[in-house]
């Protein structure tokens, strides 16, 4: 995939604060705050600075944590995972694959069919949707 790489200048201008923190400094927004934790609609979420296709609404689910949670990717391919083992945790961070922003964590205990829970800031999502998802 065609990496995306601009300056920090590039990102603060082009982004919102919010999304700037969340998706270029690591933060995390608070629970039952963001625009789609509480969002139903059929449509794709796509990042929030490159606009790469992340997480369909068909793997949406409510995990009751407050942040947008989904059960699986689009594609393995449109996201990347590394280790995080920040705030003495250990954690699954959970990265857009084009222009490495941060998207939030990935954990064990999600729905089938994956057992997976990736746990998502509302402010590294932007939904589309006009992209129905689907085959
Ligand atoms: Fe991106």
């Amino acid at each position: 995939m065609e990496k995306i790489k601009k300056s920090e200048a590039e990102w603060r201008q082009e982004l919102s604060e919010e999304q700037y923190q969340v998706c270029r400094k690591k933060g995390t927004e608070p629970a039952f705050t963001g625009q789609y934790w509480d969002h139903h609609e059929k449509g794709m979420y796509r990042c929030a600075c490159c606009g790469n296709e992340l997480f369909s609404s068909d793997t949406k689910f409510d995990s009751g944590t407050g942040w947008p949670s989904f059960w699986a990717p689009v594609s393995e391919d449109n996201v990347a995972a590394e280790e995080d083992n920040s705030f003495f945790m250990r954690r699954t961070e959970v990265l857009c694959s084009k222009c490495d922003a941060h998207l939030g964590h990935v954990f064990e205990d999600g729905p089938a069919p994956t057992n997976l829970r990736y746990c998502i800031n509302s402010a590294s999502l932007k939904f589309d949707k006009d992209k129905q998802p689907g085959p």
